[in-house]
């Protein structure tokens, strides 16, 4: 069984490229060339020069002591919320800045619901001084004003989405627009294992830092490379396609991606991908995807922005049926109380994202020798306005 792409773009039966024809020079341009290109020696040098010393890695994998003690077992955190812009997704913007330029392009578009995969693109075209649109829906820009303030900033153009529900998925349809109208100079960075191939095999690509450092640094602290168990939540998957791109084909490694159930799986506010979700085809990928019965899209719920997506990347999708990972769902409730739990045991403040993998403490059992890594995707600065309005802090 292979977790991976095959030369087609599938994991299993999830993936393809479904897109409009439209589209398909620019998605074929990158196709033929983002291996190639990502193979060679000066794309993987100055890759692993920005990722050292522009996002700061390697990252820790910190032995959390008092969590381990408290839950009787080991529990290392692989310190992504020490990325500069405080999250994992500048790994993938840096990958992709640097595909851009190889390709020649000089503008650079992106959608963003949240903000957070805005702020990290912005970044990184000030970094390389190019041209930089980031999509966002009207609603979001109004919800997310710290970070549209972020993105002016670093230099960026905020464009506002106004059809539909002003939201994600209308400004991904205002980039994917933009992209048909310019293909020549256009580069699309997309925020997630999503998106149509070669998008999710690349970004895992890019975040797969993650768990190549993991295996390093296990090693130099236990004599083992691999872990008993690896824990990331999954939005779009791309946290979670770093750290077990690495443990895929080492069957005792034990994948657990966790999913936000917000009111509850069966609430009717959720986004519990992979429990409510069924076959169908998203962003230019074939996944499981929430929708009503007639196959339009349904939205999602979770009091964290960066999981409130209804899909999954095919990867995930992938993982979950051949049941490679577990996935388990955990709510706003257990994830908020997490955020207070980690910050006061352990003095890390949280993203609320990442606050969702630590509730697997409370709903597995692990034994005192086994290693439990968890992806600590975020920290929580971003979202102290909504622990200050949940917790009346
Ligand atoms: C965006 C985000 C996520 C969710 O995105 P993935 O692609 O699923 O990783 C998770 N954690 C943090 C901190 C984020 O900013």
């Amino acid at each position: 069984m292979s977790y991976h792409v095959n030369e087609k773009g599938f994991y299993g039966n999830f993936g393809g490229a479904f897109i409009p024809e439209m589209l398909y020079p620019n998605v074929e341009e990158l196709r033929q060339n983002y291996l190639k290109i990502s193979a060679e020696p000066s794309f993987q040098e100055e890759f692993k020069y920005l990722l050292k010393d522009y996002v700061g890695r390697p990252t820790p994998l910190y032995f959390a002591e008092r969590l381990s003690k408290e839950y009787n077992t080991k529990v290392y955190l692989k310190r992504e919320d020490l990325c500069h812009t405080g999250a994992h997704k500048v790994n993938n913007t840096i990958g992709q800045i640097l595909m851009a330029k190889k390709l020649g392009k000089t503008r650079i578009i992106a959608e963003t619901g949240a903000g957070q995969h805005g702020v990290a693109t912005a970044t990184v075209c000030a970094l390389m001084g190019l041209e930089c649109i980031v999509y966002m829906g009207e609603v979001d820009i109004k919800r997310q004003a710290p970070n549209v303030a972020r993105m002016k900033m670093l230099g960026a153009e905020v464009r506002p989405a106004t059809s539909g529900s002003k939201t994600l998925k209308d400004a991904t349809n205002e980039a994917i627009r933009d992209w048909i109208n310019n293909p020549e100079n256009t580069y699309y960075i997309i925020g997630s294992v999503v998106g149509p191939h070669p998008y999710p095999d690349m970004v895992a690509r890019f975040q797969a830092v993650i768990s190549e450092e993991i295996k390093q640094q296990l090693l130099e602290k236990e004599g083992r490379e691999n872990p008993d168990y690896v824990v990331a939540c999954v939005g779009g998957g791309s946290n979670a396609a770093g750290t077990f791109y690495h443990f895929l084909d080492d069957h005792e490694v034990k994948i657990i991606a966790v999913e936000a159930a917000g009111l509850g799986v069966d609430s009717g506010e959720s986004a519990a991908t992979s429990a409510l979700g069924k076959i169908g085809v998203i962003h230019g990928s074939k996944t499981l995807l929430m929708q009503s019965a007639d196959g339009q899209i349904t939205e999602p719920y979770s009091i964290s922005a960066g999981l409130d997506y209804p899909g999954v990347g095919p990867m995930h999708a992938h993982l979950f049926e051949t049941k490679r990972a577990d996935f388990i769902a955990i709510t706003d409730e257990d994830a908020m109380n997490w955020g207070i739990k980690l910050s006061k045991t352990e003095g890390i403040i949280p993203a609320i994202e990442t606050a969702h993998a630590f509730a697997v403490l409370d709903k597995m059992k692990f034994k005192p020798e086994d290693i439990v890594v968890i992806n600590l995707s975020g920290r929580g600065d971003k979202d102290l306005n909504t622990y200050i309005d949940y917790f009346k802090l």
